[in-house]
């Protein structure tokens, strides 16, 4: 049977640089994507609620310190054994290191389509190595990725600059993209979306708001034209106390639902 893709919780922030609070999105993610207001087939027309269709692993129990690194990657590695491709609801962007990790032993070294306003490439920041600034620093230093193409960048410097050159990252900075510059991709392909390269206008429910960036369209375009298999994702970095209307939520759960509906193919 072709794998399906499945939905994991992972309530984990405290690899964040500046203010914590996304620990507690899963549920939010949650419940505007089970919400009867709206329903679970995709754009394309596919039943997520389906037989076949999206699974749910629940969230893990983790954890509030770096120790939590090794019961993600555990937790992940339990759904690629079963075959199938999970769908990870951060939590913090530290966490797809332990992600990534999990799903590259099993698959081989991936592509690895990050969207960001941050190239998150630091190689030590405020003295973690594992902070929410580096993890696609530890990713390519470990070699799981085959290639890096990052969308959506406009707040970085130049370290980050020289981390890039040295590890042979593809960034399509906001300039760029305003110029027409698309990815290129092929499979297997890992997606990593921080809600933070969307524009803070559309979610503004991040710890790190920076104006200037993608639209929901722009993301879920990248989705449904990325080619397949897509064997993991994630999203990452809803921080709840900061949506009071819950629209974040919102839009993470329906780049989480055109994820799952491309995963099957
Ligand atoms: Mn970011
Ligand atoms: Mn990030």
């Amino acid at each position: 049977m072709a794998g399906r893709p499945c939905l994991i919780g992972i309530p984990y922030d405290a690899s964040s640089s500046f203010l914590r609070g996304a620990a507690g999105a899963p549920p939010h993610v949650r419940e505007a994507l089970f919400s009867p207001a709206r329903s679970l087939w995709t754009e394309d027309l596919r039943d997520l609620g389906a037989e076949g269709g999206l699974t749910d692993a629940g969230d893990l129990d983790l954890p509030p310190d770096g120790e939590a690194r090794v019961a993600i990657e555990s937790g992940i590695r339990a759904i690629v054994e079963e075959g199938d491709f999970p769908i990870a609801v951060g939590g913090d962007h530290s966490i797809s290191y332990p992600v990534i990790r999990a799903v590259a032993l099993a698959h081989g070294p991936l592509t690895i389509l990050h969207v960001d306003a941050h190239p998150d490439l630091y190689d030590v920041f405020e003295g973690d190595r594992y902070s929410h600034a580096c993890p696609f620093a530890r990713v390519l230093e470990e070699g799981h990725a085959r290639r890096l193409t990052q969308v959506g960048i406009r707040a970085g410097n130049q370290h980050q600059r020289e981390q890039a050159l040295r590890f042979g990252v593809e960034a399509i900075d906001m300039r760029a993209w305003e110029l027409g510059v698309r990815p290129e991709i092929h499979g297997p392909l890992y997606i990593s979306v921080d809600l933070d390269g969307l524009d803070p206008a559309f979610v503004p429910g991040v710890a790190h708001p920076e104006p200037g960036g993608l639209t929901v369209r722009d993301v879920l375009g990248m989705i449904q034209a990325a080619p397949v298999p897509i064997v993991g994702a994630d999203v990452v970095e809803l921080c709840p106390s900061r949506d009071p209307l819950g629209l974040t939520a919102v839009v993470a759960a329906k780049i989480v639902k055109e994820l799952a509906g491309r995963m099957l193919g």
